[in-house]
């Protein structure tokens, strides 16, 4: 394990009182306490110092991380009962969030999400597995006195060969030697580092990749895909590495086509779909912008018998909403545009900040302003080891529908 020199945690814990408002919401599970649902602090603490929230009787109400910097003021790890947050209390979360995952792992299956941030008690940090390495991610620096606990737990519940720290935008600036893409345990990775999902084989990079490397959340509804796609030419928009397309491909899909704005996704989906296929020819891969692809496509006249449409979040902020509904109903016209006669639209959105009903309906909405009616073969949502634990862990949707 690399030498790290890791700031602790201040002996002394931050005291916090809080409005009637956010004790409601902590006392319904949620895991976040905002810096104005605070009325009084003891002190100001530093990122990771624990802070513990007392209730109107000024009894003990919950004990998580402070982050004196992020309007999420105390990411909260228990409430009601107090405890230790120690290696102990971390070995135990991922124990449970482990046994969640159970069902996935009698699948042949070894690239999976061990632990989902809120989802699963650790507000803020995300466990992903592929094959023998594991992804520490850390969203908030809050997370740092407490890396080598969670290490170790790791270490206990979930043995890998090698363990990778990634790190979001907020935390690359840091004092502690910490890099995004770093080798916290274990070996260099020699290229490509291989794992599983439903039999298929892909290659991911975990130090350089987008989020972790790969979407693990949308494996279900590649394999939704994978049932539908038979003799079909199959376009993947957003494709990224490709996940979607080799299920389609297993599935018996004619052509599959990626498109992507990065030449590195698609370069690594030509390998996926080498690493499970011997007709390379099968496939192709288009380096673009998707708005400007699919309306040149339109005006050729190419035509797709299925069309995937996974574009990253539009939404990152309530002010964005309205942005991102526009877009989605413009991808669905775009989409639809190149959308064979009883072709079947694949649409998915992960931004939380669009709701389930909005996200469908807009997508309905779209298809019907073009004149093609949408005939919905599924609504799908998260999958098993992308648990929802309070309302803004849901984030994914995706809607199946054959289009007329
Ligand atoms: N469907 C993928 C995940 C998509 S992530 C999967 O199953 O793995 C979103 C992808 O959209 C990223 O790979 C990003 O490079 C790509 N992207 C973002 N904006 C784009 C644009 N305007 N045109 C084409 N691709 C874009």
């Amino acid at each position: 394990m690399k030498n790290l020199n890791l700031p602790s945690v201040s002996k002394r814990n931050i005291a916090i009182q809080i409005t009637n408002a956010a004790e409601r919401a902590i006392r319904q599970g949620h895991p976040w306490l905002f810096e104005n649902g605070i009325t009084k602090e003891s002190h100001r603490g530093k990122a990771g110092d624990l802070a513990v929230i007392f209730d109107k009787k000024r009894r003990f109400l919950g004990i998580g991380l402070y982050d004196p910097a992020s309007t999420i003021r105390v990411r909260i790890l228990r409430v009601l009962k107090p405890a230790t947050i120690d290696e102990h209390f971390f070995t135990k979360k991922l124990d449970t969030a482990k046994k969640r995952r159970i069902p996935l792992l009698n699948t042949v299956t070894n690239g999976y999400r061990l632990l989902h941030g809120e989802n699963d008690g650790m507000p803020g940090l995300i466990i992903d597995r592929y094959a023998d390495t594991a992804v520490i991610k850390l969203y908030t620096p809050a997370w740092i006195p407490h890396l080598q606990n969670v290490i170790a737990a790791l270490a206990q519940v979930s043995p890998t060969e090698r363990i990778i720290l990634r790190l979001n935008d907020r935390l690359k600036e840091n004092s502690y030697g910490l890099y995004d893409g770093m080798i916290l345990v274990g070996k260099e990775i020699i290229p490509p580092l291989i794992f599983s999902e439903n039999g298929l084989r892909f290659e991911v990079d975990p130090i350089r990749g987008q989020k972790t490397g790969f979407f693990l959340d949308q494996r279900e509804n590649r394999a939704r895909v994978e049932k539908l796609a038979k003799g079909k030419r199959v376009l993947n928009i957003f494709s990224y590495t490709g996940g979607f397309s080799v299920y389609a491909a297993r599935g018996g899909a004619k052509k599959v086509i990626n498109l992507d704005a990065s030449k590195p996704a698609i370069d690594a989906a030509k390998r996926n779909f080498a690493l499970n296929f011997e007709n390379v020819e099968l496939h192709e891969g288009i380096i673009g912008d998707a708005f400007e692809i699919m309306a040149k496509m339109r005006k050729e006249n190419r035509l797709f018998e299925m069309v995937i449409i996974d574009p990253p979040s539009f939404a990152h902020k309530e002010s964005q909403i309205e942005g991102a509904i526009h877009a989605y109903k413009k991808l669905t016209r775009l989409g639809l545009g190149i959308l064979a006669p009883k072709g079947i639209l694949v649409q998915a959105s992960c931004s939380s900040r669009v709701d389930n009903e909005l996200f469908f309906n807009s997508v309905n909405v779209a298809a019907r302003q073009i004149g093609r009616s949408l005939k919905e073969i599924e609504r799908s949502g998260h999958a098993l080891d992308h648990p929802i634990g309070f309302p803004e862990g849901e984030y994914l949707k995706c809607l199946f529908a054959v289009a007329n």
